[in-house]
């Protein structure tokens, strides 16, 4: 018997997909520091094992190879659902999987919610705005997306996501947590991932050309991974009534040409600027509202950009200077 499930303890067992990724394994980190014990799920299509071999043999740690896009059989008190690719050369080299994950794999998760009778978390994301048409985003605004384009697998599927979560919740009365997470960087975002800031730290380390696509005047907002894991938690903690969707993200705003700027001078690298073509559908500016989050869950991040790059160009170093090619935690 789960004495967690009928109360008797402060102590949950939490399911968490996607944990051997570059999120996931900082959000087991978190749970099991305050006392959880942790299903880590994940097929490791871009998670790594190195994200969570410090975890291995940990008393409340488990580890299971999974893919949900198939159904799952646990038994658990409240589940975070984070499987899926998020950068875009992962989740663009197996479209079909990629929707496939977001919305069988939805499905499974909030059916595992409706029998278990717990919280599901979902992993949403700024991409379901789009290109969007009002800056800064705010959660009512309901977005300008391709729905054919090569980001569509991601953000439709991401949409569809939603959907269903807002559909089990009226129709199954399951309690949903729905975030929408802006750009989040910090240690174990895998090293060829293609986003811009593991690019541009790697880059500026090994010397090589920092590549701008387009101008580089296109913005992002950029928030550091340890703030995002605290708003999931606040999140999940807050009442059952708040389903979101929130946004979470750090409103500093930042063109990429900046960011550029600003790695170069942290790594004091003598990389140069190069400019290639920008890719197709990339958003012109992102940015969070987040009163929201703010008003509701008392939470704002607070590690400002140059602080967490710090922080994150160290674990770069050590990866690189690494020969043995283990990754730090
Ligand atoms: P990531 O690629 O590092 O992690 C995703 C994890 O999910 C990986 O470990 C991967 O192996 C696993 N996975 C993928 N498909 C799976 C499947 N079918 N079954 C089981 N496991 C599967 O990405 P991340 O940056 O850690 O993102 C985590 C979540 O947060 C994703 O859902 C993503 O959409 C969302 N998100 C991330 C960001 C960001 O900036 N990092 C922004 C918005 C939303
Ligand atoms: N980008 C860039 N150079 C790179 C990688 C990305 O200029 O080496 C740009 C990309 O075109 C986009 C922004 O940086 O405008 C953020 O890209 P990322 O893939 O990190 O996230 P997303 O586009 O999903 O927000």
């Amino acid at each position: 018997m789960n004495l967690t499930r009928s109360g008797y303890r402060a102590r949950k067992s939490i399911l968490v997909t996607g944990g051997a990724g570059f999120i996931g394994s900082h959000l087991c980190d978190r749970l099991l520091a305050d006392d959880h014990e942790v299903i880590c799920l994940d097929n490791f299509f871009t998670g790594a094992k190195q994200n969570i071999d410090h975890l291995i043999g940990h008393p409340r740690f488990e580890l299971l190879r999974h893919d949900i896009t198939f159904p799952l059989y646990v038994e658990v008190d409240a589940i975070y659902n984070l499987a899926c690719p998020a950068a875009p050369i992962h989740y663009q080299c197996d479209p079909v999987q990629t929707t496939k994950t977001s919305v069988a794999g939805a499905i499974n998760m909030l059916g595992l919610a409706k029998r278990l009778k717990c919280p599901v978390f979902q992993a949403s994301t700024s991409e379901v705005y789009g290109s969007p048409k009002i800056h800064p985003q705010t959660e009512d605004y309901w977005g300008h997306v391709n729905p054919i384009g090569p980001r569509s697998c991601y953000d439709e599927g991401k949409r569809c996501a939603e959907t269903l979560f807002f559909d089990y919740h009226r129709q199954h009365n399951i309690q949903i947590k729905v975030a929408r997470i802006f750009n989040t960087y910090g240690s174990r975002m895998h090293l060829n991932d293609g986003r811009v800031v593991s690019n541009f730290i790697v880059q500026a380390l090994k010397g090589e050309p920092i590549t701008i696509y387009g101008d580089g005047k296109q913005t992002r907002s950029f928030c550091y991974v340890d703030d995002l894991i605290e708003g999931f938690i606040r999140f999940m903690n807050s009442p059952p009534n708040l389903t979101g969707p929130i946004n979470l993200g750090n409103p500093g705003e930042f063109t990429i040409g900046q960011l550029a700027e600003l790695v170069i001078e942290l790594t004091g690298s003598q990389s140069k600027i190069i400019h290639l073509p920008l890719p197709q559908d990339d958003p012109h500016q992102r940015k969070p509202d987040v009163t929201v989050a703010k008003e509701h869950l008392g939470w704002s991040p607070s590690i400002a950009l140059r602080e967490g790059l710090r922080s994150t160009i160290d674990y770069y170093d050590r990866l690189i200077s690494n020969k043995a090619n283990v990754m730090p935690s």
